[in-house]
């Protein structure tokens, strides 16, 4: 009705955060190893739910994340994640600092209090000083009352205030991000443009064909080798050019070592899958078409949808089926993954190299749609349209209504739906039906969030 279309137009100061136009400012960690600045990133981000999932103490790639303070959005670039992945190669600090003042907007600089100031970080402090951009200095680690005097101490480092912190305690981390918001423009640099490969994990239960399809792909298709001095590459992952363009498959190490059958195999073997979701965007998730999808299949497709990458799935070793088989998986497919039916399906034989050329559209498909950003409007008005012709059942006489929807964010896109009341399962799943029968979304999860409004 009436009403309910004057609430969907929404004005401006309705938009939750996430929905900017500005691009956000970005805030890089910066500090030698040691100091805690992993574990000041997760305290920050401990105060926000939407990041649980990212389990903190896992090394992860994408170390740019979502952060909120009073109010305010802004990127956290997390460099310590970056000194695990730089295996073997001596770990350079201030190469470290190079990049991160590059990409940032303001630069959070932890020391360790108790330790003072060390020769690694008088270097680093001279890079920050010349990149002019605002920094923050946190006295990490103290603990307690008797910490702030050796904070104090840090004055003289002329960066002016240092701020107390302890951030395995959480103690001051208030007043320390307050003086961040206090330095951080209001519209950032927003993030660099995600040119550099996509990252693909190649997943699946023991023996379905992970090493054969790898090597496959990687004889018939160039392996790019970058040997540009000082890049950090990871001599897990391996670079291989698809459709003119380098993809990045990750944790391939683990796949070429065949980890031998013994006691624990399947408890690494789930550990590895996890790891390498967590460094990629998409997943792959290989079935063998010859058996029937085992529980365990099952397993490894929940714990792609967990961790919200894009999925595609895999069937293989199609080579070996007849008819009657094929009939059969059809059923199964129906059965067992009706709650994937979104994610893009490839047919292939890893060893005759059947179809393994259709595995490049489907992985651009699920990336497309996992990157894609619905604007305010266009899916108010979608609500609009959909509310008004099925309205939310009534309930004890009750009506909840849909005030206002907004996608807070992509990879993968969630929504957050603003109601006067509780929506019932049955009603979010339809409108997540019908979002994807509108914008597709084929091959990646959609979130639906729900805040009720008085
Ligand atoms: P990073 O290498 O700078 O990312 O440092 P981490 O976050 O990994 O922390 C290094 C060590 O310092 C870990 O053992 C942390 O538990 C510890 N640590 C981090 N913050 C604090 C703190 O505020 N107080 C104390 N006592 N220990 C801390
Ligand atoms: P992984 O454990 O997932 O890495 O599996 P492997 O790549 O080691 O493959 C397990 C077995 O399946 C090997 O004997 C492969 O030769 C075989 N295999 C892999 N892909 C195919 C395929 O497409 N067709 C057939 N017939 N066999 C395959």
């Amino acid at each position: 009705d009436e009403e309910d279309l004057a609430l969907l137009d929404g004005d401006a100061e309705e938009l939750p955060r996430g929905a900017h136009a500005a691009p956000m400012p970005v805030l890089a960690v910066v500090g030698r190893p040691n100091v805690g600045k992993s574990t000041l990133v997760n305290r920050i981000l401990g105060r926000r739910e939407a990041v649980v999932e990212d389990t903190p103490g896992v090394t992860r790639d994408r170390v740019f994340y979502e952060a909120e303070w009073a109010g305010t959005d802004f990127w956290l670039v997390d460099t310590g994640g970056w000194e695990d992945r730089v295996q073997g190669i001596a770990y350079r600090v201030a190469e470290q600092a190079e990049i991160a003042v590059e990409l940032a907007d303001a630069v959070l600089f932890v020391v360790d209090a108790n330790v003072g100031i060390t020769e690694t970080d008088e270097q680093l402090l001279k890079v920050l000083r010349r990149s002019r951009r605002p920094i923050v200095l946190a006295a990490n680690k103290v603990d307690d009352e008797r910490g702030e005097l050796e904070a104090a101490a840090l004055w003289n480092l002329g960066l002016g205030e240092p701020h107390p912190v302890s951030a395995l305690h959480g103690r001051g981390s208030g007043d320390l991000l307050d003086a961040v918001l206090a330095v951080l423009p209001e519209e950032g640099r927003g993030l660099p443009p995600d040119s550099g490969p996509r990252r693909v994990a190649l997943v699946g239960r023991p023996n379905v064909g992970k090493s054969s399809l790898l090597n496959r792909l990687a004889g018939e298709n160039r392996v790019v080798v970058d040997d540009v001095a000082g890049t950090t590459r990871d001599p897990v992952d391996e670079k291989i050019e698809l459709g003119g363009r380098p993809w990045t498959f990750v944790d391939t190490a683990g796949i070429r070592r065949r980890i031998q059958n013994t006691q624990g195999a399947d408890f690494y073997a789930s550990l590895r899958t996890r790891s390498a979701l967590d460094r990629a965007e998409v997943a792959v998730v290989l079935l063998e078409a010859s058996e029937p999808i085992s529980t365990q299949d099952l397993k490894i497709i929940d714990m792609v949808l967990e961790s919200g990458r894009a999925l595609v799935l895999a069937f293989n070793k199609w080579d070996l089926i007849d008819e009657e088989r094929r009939r059969q998986l059809e059923w199964e497919i129906e059965k067992d993954l009706a709650h994937v039916a979104w994610a893009p399906r490839v047919n292939l034989s890893a060893r005759t190299g059947r179809h393994t050329d259709k595995l490049l559209p489907a992985l651009d498909l699920a990336l497309d749609s996992w990157d894609t950003r619905i604007p305010t409007g266009r899916l108010n008005a979608f609500l609009g349209q959909l509310v008004a012709a099925h309205p939310h059942p009534l309930r004890g006489g009750k009506q909840s209504r849909i005030l206002f929807a907004t996608q807070a964010r992509t990879r993968p896109p969630r929504f957050v739906i603003f109601a006067s009341g509780f929506l019932e399962h049955g009603y979010r799943r339809f409108i997540e039906r019908r979002l994807r029968e509108d914008f597709g979304f084929a091959g990646s999860p959609v979130e639906i969030g729900v805040r009720i409004r008085e």
